[in-house]
């Protein structure tokens, strides 16, 4: 896309969208919840269909002129039910914090209580935060990862349920480095009779292609983001099983949002198509290697990773240890004038604060999509290691910001 049109019409916003891509091609994005979307879903999510109201669902609409919108929303429905196995699927939401309130709507009532992990041990603010509509609306306990190992506690959960006896217990995680048992906790909600509801945001694309367990078919509700490693642009998904189906879309529309972001839905649409290409599968598994190593260059330059390693598409270091004056604000900073962008991120046991956090995400979905593999990660994982080793050294920063342009410029991204 030249932007042109936008050029012709707004050079400011010209000026930025064009200074947003160049950004994207020549930074290395390693924030976990990023990824790049395809030229065709790019295309899809601009067109036509942002000038049409659908609200309602297919067949079922309170406008006309429906009939390519309801094709275009079947198509990403059929999809998403083939690529995770559900019985059924809104895909409506306008985000993953949206899907996630269809989900409260449709069966929790104003002061009901969620279970859900604490926002410093890696959850969302959705499932619960004070300054979410979430804790406003709901009375909300969490549960935490073990400080020593970094997982979740299965145990500690179940006993935290008995005394507290959620209406729901919310499991999927921001900053989760392993893999989660979907079943431990259902049997954990079972026990105390609550809805489970697994929002596998970041995780979608791994779960679609078989890289990470899936919960669907366990849990009562299963959330995600379509933008993250599923590549399929900006939204939200909701998946349940039928008996859930009038419940769930109900509280989507009407209940908590107007009219559905057609183009967006196109945007699933082909990006879903994509991810049931066999390529998709590779990309999921090379998302996956390329996390572990990172971890293992990481830990091998003297990083200590939360849980020890990862078997996702992310890794948390722990600066406590091996740079104890080093928050990782400071280290997000260095490393984004460099050209590498992550974040600073909370640790379990966190001693800092939320907003001037110990430790370092960073996340291969992106990168993968740009072709890296395990030898440009490792290459990677020291630049990083030169940095954070070295904040404050100009010479070191403009060495490593000319490797990292060399690497953008061998894996170009969009013209
Ligand atoms: C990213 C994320 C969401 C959704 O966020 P949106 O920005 O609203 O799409 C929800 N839950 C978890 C666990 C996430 O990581």
């Amino acid at each position: 896309m030249s932007y042109d049109r936008v050029r012709a019409a707004d050079e400011e916003v010209a000026d930025a969208l064009v200074g947003e891509r160049e950004r994207q091609n020549d930074t290395l994005a390693m924030i976990a919840s990023e990824n790049h979307v395809s030229e065709a879903v790019l295309e899809a999510q601009g067109s036509e269909l942002t000038n049409k109201y659908a609200e309602g669902y297919p067949g079922e609409r309170y406008y006309g002129g429906c009939e390519y919108a309801d094709e275009v929303e079947e198509l990403a429905i059929e999809r998403a039910k083939e690529l995770w196995g559900a019985e059924h699927v809104n895909v409506q939401p306008h985000s993953g914090s949206s899907a996630n309130m269809g989900v409260y709507f449709a069966v929790l009532e104003p002061g009901d209580k969620i279970l859900s992990l604490d926002l410093t041990h890696g959850g969302h603010l959705s499932h619960g935060h004070s300054v979410n509509f979430a804790g406003k609306l709901y009375e909300v306990q969490h549960y935490e990862v073990d400080e020593e190992t970094g997982r979740i506690d299965y145990n500690d959960l179940a006993s935290i349920a008995e005394e507290f006896q959620p209406d729901m217990i919310v499991s999927g995680f921001s900053a989760y480095p392993r893999q989660v048992d979907w079943e431990a906790i259902q049997e954990a909600a079972d026990r105390v009779g609550a809805y489970h509801m697994a929002d596998i945001a970041h995780i979608t694309g791994l779960v679609a292609a078989g890289e990470h367990p899936s919960p669907v078919g366990v849990a009562d509700f299963v959330t995600g983001s379509t933008h993250k490693t599923i590549r399929a642009g900006r939204g939200g998904i909701i998946m349940c099983a039928d008996e859930y189906a009038d419940a769930i879309d109900t509280a989507v529309f009407p209940g908590a949002q107007g009219g559905p972001l057609m183009h967006n839905v196109a945007g699933k649409a082909v990006g879903f198509g994509e991810a049931l290409e066999p390529e998709f599968k590779e990309y999921a598994a090379q998302v996956v290697k390329n996390a572990e190593v990172l971890g293992e260059t990481l830990k091998e330059n003297g990083f200590s990773l939360v849980s020890g390693g990862t078997d996702t598409h992310l890794v948390l270091a722990d600066l406590r240890e091996s740079h104890p004056d080093t928050t990782g604000g400071e280290a997000e900073e260095a490393l984004e004038e460099v050209g590498i962008v992550l974040n600073g991120n909370t640790v379990p046991g966190e001693t800092r604060s939320a907003f001037n956090p110990s430790g370092i995400r960073a996340g291969t979905p992106a990168l993968t999509t740009r072709g890296f593999e395990e030898e440009e990660m490792r290459k990677v994982g020291d630049l990083i290691t030169r940095v954070v080793d070295n904040i404050g050294d100009e010479e070191v920063y403009a060495e490593v910001a000319a490797e990292v342009q060399e690497l953008c410029d061998d894996h170009p991204l969009y013209e």
